[in-house]
């Protein structure tokens, strides 16, 4: 049996095979590679992709991560944050545009405190109550999660960044830290939310071993959604200077992920599309089955720069839209409109 079949059939991947495929020049194994992560997507989801709004709430973030534009130490940025009737008014049109989950993100804004959160969440769920609410909002207490799910959130997106505590440590100031955040997640997903997780690839000072521990984190969690994308420089971040990710181990990434995770939400991602032309169209062509186009006002789109050139900050809503279906249909896709809910058991609601 060949190594790809092994991996697809055992859904598991050894330290060895794992480094042997992200290494490999061999085209064959890579065009097997891709055709089975393909294939498992299809026979999981068809041709159907999954669309979220994704509407960025606030740049203001009380966080200083080494990798990211909007860190509280980016004196450069131009800071805004939407009001309820902003975020409001983005799901309605969003709404009319057949989406059926919102993600609410944004960087860590002390000014949505519990209540103001839970009252935005409530209110979009009294407004469209066939829609799933999604936030990232980075870490919060058990407490405030436990209260923004009472409230109506259906889910919840937290990367983990990396799994390798000492690499987490250099990406991340000292007042961070791994454990924190895989407790965050546990929490969630405790909790009862479908969560996501993921991390970026090629991340300043990352290691195939890091990449493999992502690997078995993510087989210890079991998230609904996987997310990752390549590391993108930021001109106003310490790690202005260091090399973006290649796009190609993001793909091969994207595809190992289909394979170990048949069920999972995986998206193409925006640092995808921003790496690579048709980025997230490969990323489809990999395995992912779910895209998450900007919703949010034109006005702010170019000041949620997590890293440079980021795509599609000048479009409005609509135009998105129509874009995506049509480059979606190019490779024999198409959008649905539905809440897109995971496919995985979702972990036992705490008692
Ligand atoms: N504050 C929230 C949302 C973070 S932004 C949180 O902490 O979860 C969403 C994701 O963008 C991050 O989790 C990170 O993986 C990714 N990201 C941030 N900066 C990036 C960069 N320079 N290149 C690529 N991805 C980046």
């Amino acid at each position: 049996m060949s190594i790809i079949s092994d991996i697809r059939q055992s859904q598991q991947i050894d330290s060895i095979s794992f480094r042997h495929i992200l290494e490999a020049e061999d085209d064959e194994l890579l065009a097997e590679l891709r055709a089975a992560a393909q294939q498992v997507a299809i026979a999981e989801y068809g041709h159907e992709i999954y669309v979220r709004g994704l509407i960025e709430i606030s740049n203001i973030c009380k966080n200083n991560c080494y990798y990211c534009g909007i860190r509280r130490g980016n004196k450069n940025a131009t800071r805004y944050r939407l009001s309820r009737e902003q975020i409001l008014d983005c799901c309605s049109m969003g709404h009319a545009l057949g989406f059926r989950t919102f993600v609410l993100q944004g960087g860590e804004d002390a000014y949505y405190s519990d209540t103001v959160m839970c009252d935005i969440v409530s209110a979009i769920k009294a407004a469209h109550p066939d829609c799933a609410v999604t936030l990232s909002l980075g870490e919060r207490s058990r407490a405030s999660y436990a209260a923004l799910r009472e409230a109506g959130a259906d889910r919840y997106l937290l990367r983990h960044e990396t799994a390798n505590a000492e690499h987490y440590a250099k990406l991340h100031p000292a007042e961070m830290n791994l454990a924190n955040r895989k407790q965050c997640l546990f929490a969630l997903r405790e909790l009862g939310y479908q969560v996501g997780s993921g991390f970026m690839v090629g991340s300043p000072y990352q290691t195939v071993e890091h990449l493999y521990e992502d690997l078995l984190f993510l087989q210890q969690l079991q998230p609904a959604m996987i997310g990752i994308g390549p590391f993108l420089h930021h001109h106003d971040t310490p790690f202005a200077n260091e090399a973006d990710g290649s796009v190609e181990r993001c793909l091969r990434m994207i595809a190992i992920l289909r394979l170990l995770f048949p069920k999972a939400l995986i998206p193409a991602t925006t640092a995808l599309g921003t790496a690579a032309a048709r980025g997230r169209e490969r990323g489809i062509q990999h395995g992912a089955n779910v895209l998450m186009p900007n919703l949010s006002p034109v006005a702010v789109r170019r000041q949620y720069e997590l890293y440079d050139n980021k795509i599609c900050t000048g479009e409005e809503a609509a135009e998105c839209r129509v874009c995506l279906a049509r480059r979606i249909e190019s490779i024999g896709y198409h959008i649905v409109v539905d809440r897109g809910d995971s496919k995985m058991v979702v972990y036992a609601q705490a008692t």
